[in-house]
């Protein structure tokens, strides 16, 4: 080979690897929670999780592919797949995205709002982005961003977020996700979130960090602070009782139970 060819292939090689890179940067796993038997949610719960993260699920796909994104689903239809399953989808696709997309429960009916959480360090920035946008768009309570050790967020090898979109189990709430404009406002803003979210190695900013409740706790202000700004003073103020604290962590504690998030 002459140093033209050479040079040449060394090139053209350069570009094949920089555009599969760029299309790996452009790639969201999107993981609806649940399926098949596994309905989510408590036992006996009337609304069942799996069809509304499903929803969404197929709903954000075609915003984002019509964003130009490549979307890979962990499932499309009613279908169980295991959580170790779901991860190997993620971890064959290295430099994409993964979205987990849940809803929440609770034996309390007046448990509501929006929560979102991540594991690895390079997934802040994304779950920020992701938090602020979907609580900007719900009209509900802000909970939050938690870092906890849930499997789709521990074992994936890209930046994972899992958003719970709200309380099918809170009358208000659950009416809403009945409804098929609440869904697609859902899927707009998780949407947003992504395509909004800075460099993912972007550490959190000395304004969060400024406004960290403590231990692995961080509240992010809506994208449009000033629409929320009064549920968010009055959230903040419910997130600092221990009291408060104590029940969200057996809310939790029962929801990751049954579903194993
Ligand atoms: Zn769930």
């Amino acid at each position: 080979m002459n140093r033209y060819r050479l040079t040449f292939f060394v090139i053209a090689n350069l570009i094949a690897f920089a555009a599969s890179a760029f299309a790996q940067s452009r790639t969201i796993i999107i993981d609806p929670g649940h399926g098949g038997y596994d309905r989510g949610g408590v036992p006996g719960q009337r609304i069942s999780e799996k069809d509304k993260c499903l929803d969404v699920g197929l709903r954000l796909r075609r915003l984002l592919q019509a964003s130009g994104y490549r979307v890979i689903m962990t499932r499309d239809t009613d279908v169980f797949i295991p959580l170790p399953t779901r991860v190997a989808i993620a971890n064959a696709h290295l430099g994409a995205t993964f979205v987990s997309i849940h809803f929440n429960c609770a034996s309390r009916s007046g448990a509501n709002g929006i929560e979102t959480y991540y594991y690895r360090s390079d997934s802040a920035s994304l779950a920020q982005s992701i938090h602020r946008n979907v609580v900007s768009g719900a009209l509900t309570e802000n909970r939050g961003i938690r870092r906890r050790v849930f499997y789709v967020l521990r074992r994936t090898a890209i930046p994972s977020v899992l958003v719970e979109c709200g309380f099918l189990t809170n009358p208000t709430e659950g009416s809403l996700a009945l409804t098929a404009n609440y869904r697609e406002t859902l899927a707009q803003q998780i949407a947003r979130g992504i395509k909004r979210q800075p460099a993912p190695s972007r550490p959190l900013t000395a304004s969060l960090r400024n406004v960290s409740l403590g231990g692995d706790f961080v509240r992010v202000p809506a994208e449009n602070f000033s629409r929320s700004r009064k549920r968010s003073s009055k959230s903040a103020r419910s997130h600092r009782s221990s009291k408060s604290s104590k029940s969200k962590s057996s809310t939790k504690k029962k929801h990751k139970k049954s579903s194993e998030d």
